[in-house]
């Protein structure tokens, strides 16, 4: 039985079902964002520790997990899925030991990550090819996908087990093996991810963990016998993964940063579109990819009648340590991160926009040296702050006002991202236009965060993700496997001879 217990003070790897200790001298520190407590040391592994663990799921992938039956892969699926169930509230303990968000939110991302697993677990249907009969006499062509091999997975912080459920189940699936690299800042829910498909059955090196920083990525991108890269992380790092794995002749995709916006339309109903805005900018600390950083108000009198809203249910936000009910935000990932939040609302000031709600100096008592930081509201945010042009990544909401629709979907779609954006209003025509006419992969109506669920892709657009396919859904099971088209013929005794002709369809 493997639970939190096992997840020690140090944090090793996960190689052939087994908790392995680091070998490569460094460690880095895991913190309790909630106390600034040293909580935990992870190992960062070596590029020969990476090679182990690839070589196990190589050896996994040739020992017949790439030829297991369909029957087999998804009984083991679902007996995961029945574990991961059973164990949600250990799981969502550990995410906010070391992510600090709050409980409700930690169950709320594994429930979304177990979505992915359900739809693992339905493979079958998806795998199932294409068979066109006498496509010339006597001859048949059927379509078929296989899986590509050994596929790396590296992921961020801020959904420590949703994220890496968006990948390896998926591609297990699918037939492949995997080497997850999780975040160095919260790497344990990964481990006890690994931990439980162990458990569930899942043969040695089918899934192994190998916990590091840069040079364990460095390894997996240039590894030979990886066929396949998943990252999630911030733009600068997805653009460098996309470049470097590609040129080393992976399969590719990377998912970036973001800076949704959410245009508010006259027509709306403001109290609606003011709770959504302040859930989506400031659940879980605004550390979300789908975040919503940026209201567009269409009107003065709509963003006069939205900041007032908004700056209300701002100020009455509970924030304080995640594992309190009472918390309904809990504190960001590490000290500089809260100080690099905060040096944007400061800068923000200084280029001209109006601090409505400020964050700044708050403690919580009992949890002084906590990451934590109060949200803040910028409203008169203009297009050359850097608080507009940076994704902040923190509890900061910025209020752009426009005179008009025309002004707003241009300011949108100058954006250099393209993850998500949402539209408020009472007006079908106008919701419409904004959802044919807006560059993002993820558009909500009335829906300030709308990330899609597991039987529809996940991906943005620009510089939200590089590379040809959104995750999980049919793109995932695409990105997963490599089509091959076989042309058969059984020749008839009755027919024969040499023909050297180009085929043709008879
Ligand atoms: P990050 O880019 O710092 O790290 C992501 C992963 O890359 C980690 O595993 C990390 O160890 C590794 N890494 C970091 N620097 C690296 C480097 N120089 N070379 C190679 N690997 C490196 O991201 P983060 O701070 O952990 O996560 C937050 C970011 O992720 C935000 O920008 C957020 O928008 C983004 N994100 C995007 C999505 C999406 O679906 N588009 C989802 C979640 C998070």
């Amino acid at each position: 039985m493997t639970d939190t217990h096992t997840i020690g003070h140090f944090i090793g790897h996960f190689i052939d079902n087994r908790a392995v200790p680091g070998t490569s001298g460094r460690t880095g520190p895991v913190f309790d964002p909630a106390t600034g407590a040293r909580a935990r040391e992870v190992a960062l592994a070596s590029a020969g520790e990476v090679d182990a663990a690839v070589a196990s799921a190589l050896a996994a992938y040739r020992a017949g997990w790439g030829t297991a039956s369909l029957a087999r892969r998804t009984a083991l699926l679902f007996r995961y899925r029945a574990l991961l169930d059973e164990r949600r509230d250990e799981l969502a303990a550990l995410i906010t030991t070391e992510h600090g968000k709050v409980r409700s939110d930690a169950l709320g991302e594994v429930a979304r990550g177990l979505e992915i697993v359900e739809l693992a677990c339905g493979i079958a249907e998806k795998l199932k090819g294409q068979l066109s009969t006498e496509v010339s006499t006597g001859v048949d062509v059927a379509s078929l996908r296989q899986p590509l091999g050994v596929v790396a997975g590296i992921t961020p912080f801020n959904f420590p087990a949703m994220v890496p459920l968006w990948m390896f189940p998926l591609a297990v699936a699918c037939g492949n093996t995997f080497v997850l690299k999780p975040s160095e800042k919260d790497p344990s829910a990964g481990t006890l991810l690994a931990a439980l498909a162990a458990e569930a059955g899942f043969p040695p090196g089918v899934l192994n963990v190998v916990n590091g920083d840069r040079e364990a990525v460095d390894r997996l991108l240039a590894h030979p016998d990886v066929a396949a890269v998943s990252f999630v992380g911030s733009t600068p790092v997805a653009a460098a993964v996309h470049r470097t794995a590609t040129e080393h002749g992976k399969r590719v995709q990377a998912l970036g940063g973001a800076k949704n916006h959410m245009l508010v339309l006259p027509d709306a109903d403001l109290d609606v579109a003011a709770d959504g805005a302040v859930g989506a900018a400031y659940g879980s600390a605004g550390e979300r990819c789908m975040a919503v950083s940026v209201v567009v108000a269409v009107g003065e009198e709509t963003a006069d009648g939205l900041v007032a809203r908004i700056a209300e249910r701002a100020r009455a936000l509970r924030i304080g340590p995640g594992d309190d009910p009472a918390s309904e935000m809990g504190p960001l990932i590490t000290a500089e991160h809260r100080d690099a939040v905060e040096g944007y609302v400061t800068g923000a000031l200084e280029q001209g926009a109006e601090l409505v709600v400020d964050g700044a100096g708050l403690t919580v008592p009992g949890h002084e040296d906590g990451f934590f930081l109060g949200v803040s509201l910028l409203d008169r945010v203009s297009p050359d702050m850097d608080a507009y042009r940076d994704e902040i990544f923190g509890p900061v909401l910025c209020v752009v006002r426009v005179a008009d629709y025309a002004e707003a979907i241009a300011l949108i779609n100058a954006s250099r991202w393209g993850n998500g954006a949402a539209v408020f209003t009472r007006d079908g025509g106008a919701a419409r236009r904004f959802q044919l006419e807006v560059a993002a992969g993820m558009v909500g109506v009335n829906v300030p965060i709308p990330v899609p669920v597991g039987y529809h892709s996940f991906g943005g657009w620009k510089d939200s993700l590089f590379g040809d396919h959104h995750v999980y859904g049919d793109d995932g099971v695409r990105f997963y496997t490599r089509g091959k088209v076989v042309t058969t013929r059984w020749p008839d005794p009755a027919d024969g001879g040499v023909d050297l002709g180009f085929p043709q369809h008879r």
